[in-house]
């Protein structure tokens, strides 16, 4: 129980979507939608950021996605708010081939990535409604994480984890009874 009292103030405030390095409008704003319908809080645009190039890791080909939170957080937006970054960046963490997202939990920070969420990536003809689909799950699961959710078995919870593109396809986009029981909504 200790960690969802931790967050519950967290569940008032207002979530604010930070494109980094330049993201469509058309996006932030579907993004910003998907997150109105299952939070019911009030979603804004706060100042665009630029790609931090230091966070480039040129063997990978990828950027380090702890140097986006870092960004987020030297911003100096959000102090009473939750941040999300998106970027098309494709971002990894140590550990791990990719992800999806990255949350610093304790800072209220959050980062998600469009670049493995366009059917392009997979050579695949671009589908705007799948895309937007798919970056409102990951925008809602790294929001479940700052909200004190972990990881969920339930494969149809947004809060299962993403080990590749089909888990996202195949999950829901939002939470299961129990996670929506925790969460209190
Ligand atoms: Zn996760
Ligand atoms: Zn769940």
């Amino acid at each position: 129980m200790g960690q969802t009292v931790c967050y519950t103030g967290r569940r008032m405030k207002k979530i604010v979507i930070v494109p980094i390095g330049g993201i469509a409008p058309q996006i932030t704003d579907s993004i910003s939608k998907g997150l109105e319908a299952i939070f019911k809080v009030k979603v804004s645009e706060g100042k665009g950021l630029p790609e931090p190039r230091h966070a480039y890791d040129p063997a990978r080909k990828q950027f380090q996605a702890a140097a986006f939170l870092r960004e987020l957080r030297a911003s100096g937006q959000g102090e009473h708010e939750i941040l999300l970054g998106v970027t098309d960046a494709d971002l990894f963490v140590a550990g791990l081939n990719y992800v999806f997202g990255e949350a610093d939990i304790f800072a209220g920070l959050a980062v998600i990535s469009l670049a493995r969420i366009k059917q392009e990536f997979y050579g695949l003809t671009p589908d705007p409604v799948l895309f937007a689909e798919r970056a409102a799950k990951e925008a809602v699961h790294e929001l479940g994480h700052i909200w004190g959710l972990d990881h969920c078995d339930d494969p149809a919870c947004v809060m299962f984890f993403s080990n590749s593109i089909a888990d996202t396809d195949a999950k829901g986009p939002g939470f299961c009874e129990k996670c929506r029981e925790t969460l209190g909504i």
